[in-house]
């Protein structure tokens, strides 16, 4: 069970979603506007956002860039354009997740619970720490440490770290790094760059010179423990 914040300005899409998530178990609250959606966002709280991206008075895509500089709940997109570049560009400016209308409610059940489970809060808690080498990276709270020191990293950067350390060692392809951090399911490879050499700096390390991060050039990237330093514990 969450507490979901639709934010749709059509009566009854509106009814019908309050409807389908109430029955779900879900706590739901309403706006009609996104002025309203931020002032909720921002005084109330909820776990999920519901975005209606033809809005009244702000555009939707503004709408959740306003949401984005107060916080990181997760958004997921309800538009009734199934623009492809439009949708790119909101995954991008941080929407979790998009529905393209009309859709039905088991629909929008299975996206809400994948970006619940994707971001380890809501319906599905996970508690545990991964733990590479000297990172540790608690996925409930958001939080991640570089020997005993917390990083200081955006939504994605965590996204991508957390993704990439629950399979250590591991070549993750680049076409899976898309999807589960970025839901896309084609193009991308510079904002993974991007995000990745930003996350490089914050760990100290650059791609000529990795300890975690190693990129595979045209298959993915790995992330591993460093190898302890010192020829006695070489093999
Ligand atoms: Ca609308």
């Amino acid at each position: 069970m969450a507490t979901v914040l639709v934010v749709e300005d059509d009566p009854f899409v509106r009814s019908a979603l309050i409807r389908h998530l109430s029955e779900c178990g879900h706590a739901v609250r309403s706006v009609g506007t996104a002025l309203e959606a931020l002032r909720e966002v921002a005084q109330v709280g909820c776990d999920l956002v519901i975005l209606d991206l033809g809005l009244p008075d702000l555009d939707g895509s503004e709408a959740l860039k306003m949401i984005r500089g107060l916080t990181d709940v997760p958004v997921i997109i309800s538009t009734a354009r199934d623009d492809e570049a439009e949708i790119v560009r909101l995954l991008n400016d941080g929407a979790d997740d998009y529905l393209v209308k009309p859709f039905s409610g088991e629909h929008l059940t299975a996206r809400m619970t994948a970006v619940l489970r994707r971001l380890g809060g809501g319906m599905a808690p996970t508690a545990k720490i991964l733990r590479v080498g000297g990172l540790a990276i608690d996925a409930q709270r958001r939080e991640a440490m570089l020997d005993g020191r917390p990083l200081d990293l955006t939504r994605r950067e965590f996204d991508l770290l957390a993704f990439l350390a629950s399979r250590p060692g591991v070549v993750v392809p680049r076409r899976e790094i898309l999807a589960e951090v970025w839901r896309q399911t084609y193009g991308g490879d510079q904002t993974i760059d991007v995000h990745l050499s930003w996350l490089r700096r914050k760990l100290g390390e650059t791609a000529s010179n990795p300890r975690y991060l190693y990129t595979v050039r045209g298959v993915g990237v790995r992330l591993e423990a460093p190898v302890p330093a010192g020829p006695e514990q070489r093999p």
